[in-house]
């Protein structure tokens, strides 16, 4: 069940304040509270999408294309394309999702190193 009181969700309704990147008919993206590089964006879907499985099962496929065609927008309008950047989208108790509606973080601005921490 989508949790309508969420953070992104109020942000989606105006209700908190966010410093906007990109907006368009799909997706909204905005600057990381909590910033891990110096380019840290979040990109969210214009929907009640809790996760990634939740949004890969249940987007209609216009709005999967909308919101993939916005995050590679984004990427290149910040000026990571050529130099390079990462992607996350948690999902889940494991990837120590936070938030629970779905969204990518767009990561780059200097070389991020190996993918994970090795903590096996
Ligand atoms: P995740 O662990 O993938 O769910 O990531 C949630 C992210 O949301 C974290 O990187 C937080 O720093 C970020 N975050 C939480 N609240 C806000 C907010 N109000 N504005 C911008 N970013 C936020």
């Amino acid at each position: 069940m989508y949790d309508k009181d969420n953070v992104f969700a109020k942000i989606l309704r105006g209700e908190i304040p966010n410093d906007t990147v990109y907006e368009d008919g799909y997706a909204l993206a905005f600057h990381d509270i909590s910033a891990q590089a110096p380019v840290h964006v979040l990109v969210i879907p214009k929907g009640e999408y809790e996760s990634m499985d939740d949004f890969s099962t249940n987007a209609p496929a216009e709005m999967l294309a909308g919101f993939f065609r916005a995050v590679g927008k984004i990427a290149r309008d910040l000026g990571v394309a050529e130099s390079g950047y990462r992607l996350i989208a948690n999902h889940g108790a494991d990837s120590h999702q936070e938030v629970a509606h779905f969204h990518v973080h767009i990561m780059g601005g200097r070389a991020l190193g190996p993918m994970l921490t090795r903590r096996d």
